[in-house]
């Protein structure tokens, strides 16, 4: 049974409830977690002001990194209990689970590195006058995490929340909790003080809904989907209090006809399939120049036919989604798919050693999706790619931007024009150019316009998000 982590202690919900954890290999309860309420919300709230105000905002900078730094290689050393972890509570092959716990780690280390680099400007200003800013922490911090990237996204969260001075309160998804109630003991193990990180666990409209309301919450970091986004955003502006919103995508994969398929070929397959398609900047779209459409879609089938999803430990191409209703969203969509004839390219498999209880679905290739079908303008999340064919550039740009979404693209071609002009013209928040997010990027800053949110978290970008700029004017004659 797993309690909350609030002030430093495990810590019983005051409402006596659990949630049970389900396995999503096998659709089996392993583990329980606290039903939260308003009460215990109040109480980590409590315990992270008490903590900024007694001894978190006197830490020095160097002193925050230091303790960043330790943390990351204790999240280093745990690698493997946490990547076992994330596996079972989440559903993840191995090798995700693993990268997963590593760019935690890599979070930490960036953000331990960045804290005594944050300052303020000197600006000229009139006579007699000296004008300074400081780059002040907001207090308490919130964080309502998804469940898809759990360790990734407390990491970019968190870290860079800490290293800004932050104390935090963090809410993850009620199907993830595990690995992060860990880490915050990491984070006591190594020295962080009582109430710098608490953990509060439970469904999203009891404990989360209780987070955006609080009073004492003084920036919300959100991730999570458009219509959650929506409603925090709602509560936190009744009390004006400054949200980051990290919402859903609709991404294209833009290829033209001089790409480097070979290259390109790979980037596409992973960027609908890791994670089982439950990420958010999953590129769900894939939009071909005609001349190449059709002997793309042969050697894509291909792929796609050789794809393999099963239990997390196997660590196949894919492991199960999170939970039945995804399992049932992700078919709701192929039937729709079905109804309207679209054709179904290739499908992959589910191998035999999948127990049927889990919540398995086999990567589908689905061809002439039409841009205004809800299948290539909804997320679905779920490993199901939708390919459309473009005549030219503008075309290409055209449907690119077609979706209330703007996240993510991807543009495979070797002209090194049309890479620039594509850059400007498609409206994302980032935009990989023969490439789709190579490396992680835990230094780029990223995030969304349009309906995948505003604010931006990772990279240096985000210590300007969990600070407030406060400006000082000195007259001296
Ligand atoms: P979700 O919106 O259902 O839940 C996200 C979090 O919000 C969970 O912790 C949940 O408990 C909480 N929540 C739910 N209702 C709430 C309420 N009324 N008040 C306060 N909190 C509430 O999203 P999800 O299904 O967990 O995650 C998938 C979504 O997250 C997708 O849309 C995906 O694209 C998005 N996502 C975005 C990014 C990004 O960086 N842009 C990263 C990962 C996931």
């Amino acid at each position: 049974m797993q309690l909350n982590f609030i002030a430093n202690t495990a810590q019983p919900s005051a409402s006596g409830q659990t949630i049970a954890v389900i396995d999503p290999s096998d659709g089996q309860p392993f583990d329980a977690i606290q039903r939260s309420n308003a009460a215990d919300m109040d109480a980590a709230v409590r315990a992270a002001r008490h903590c900024f105000d007694s001894s978190w905002q006197k830490f020095s900078a160097a002193e925050r990194g230091k303790l960043l730094m330790r943390l990351s290689q204790r999240v280093a050393q745990g690698v493997d209990e946490l990547t076992l972890l994330e596996q079972r509570d989440c559903g993840k092959p191995t090798r995700q689970a693993r990268a997963d716990a590593l760019a935690l780690a890599r979070y930490f280390e960036f953000y331990a590195g960045a804290c005594d680099k944050l300052h303020g400007d000197t600006i000229p200003y009139m006579d007699g006058y000296s004008v300074l800013t400081w780059r002040e922490p907001h207090g308490v911090t919130g964080h309502v995490i998804p469940w898809n990237y759990p360790m990734q996204i407390f990491g970019r969260s968190v870290g860079g929340a800490l290293a800004a001075g932050n104390a935090c309160v963090v809410k993850p998804a009620e199907d993830a909790c595990l690995s992060l109630i860990r880490v915050a003991q990491m984070a006591a193990e190594v020295g962080f003080p009582a109430g710098a990180i608490n953990i509060v666990t439970g469904y999203g409209h009891e404990v989360g809904d209780a987070l955006a309301h609080h009073p004492g919450i003084d920036h919300i970091s959100f991730t999570g989907s458009p219509a959650v986004g929506t409603l925090i955003a709602q509560v936190a502006a009744e009390r004006h209090c400054p949200v980051t919103l990290e919402l859903g995508g609709k991404s294209p994969q833009i290829v033209f006809a001089d790409a480097d398929l070979d290259a390109a070929l790979p980037a596409i397959v992973n960027a609908i399939v890791q994670n089982a398609g439950q990420t958010c900047s999953a590129g769900s779209r894939l939009l071909v120049e005609q001349s190449i459409y059709e002997a793309l879609l042969v050697r894509l089938g291909a792929l796609f036919e050789a794809l393999k999803a099963g239990p997390a430990s196997l660590d196949l191409d894919l492991g199960p989604l999170i939970r039945q209703s995804q399992q049932q969203r992700v078919w709701d969509f192929l039937s729709d798919a079905q109804a309207a004839n679209i054709p179904m390219v290739a499908q992959g498999q589910v191998v035999d050693a999948a127990p049927e209880t889990g919540f398995y679905q086999a990567p589908t290739l689905l061809r002439d999706v039409p841009v205004t079908h809800r299948l290539a303008q909804q997320e679905i999340f779920g490993p199901v790619l939708c390919v459309m064919a473009f005549r030219d550039e503008d075309h290409a740009v055209e449907l690119a931007n077609a979706t209330r979404f703007g996240l993510v693209a991807g543009v495979w071609t070797n002209d090194g024009a049309r890479q620039f002009r594509m850059a400007r013209r498609v409206h994302s928040g980032q935009v990989f150019i023969n490439n789709y997010g190579a490396g992680g990027g835990v230094e780029l800053p990223f995030g969304g316009v349009k309906s995948s949110g505003y604010g931006r978290e990772k990279g240096l970008e985000a210590l300007h998000s969990f600070t407030t700029l406060k400006t000082v004017a000195f007259r001296h004659g």
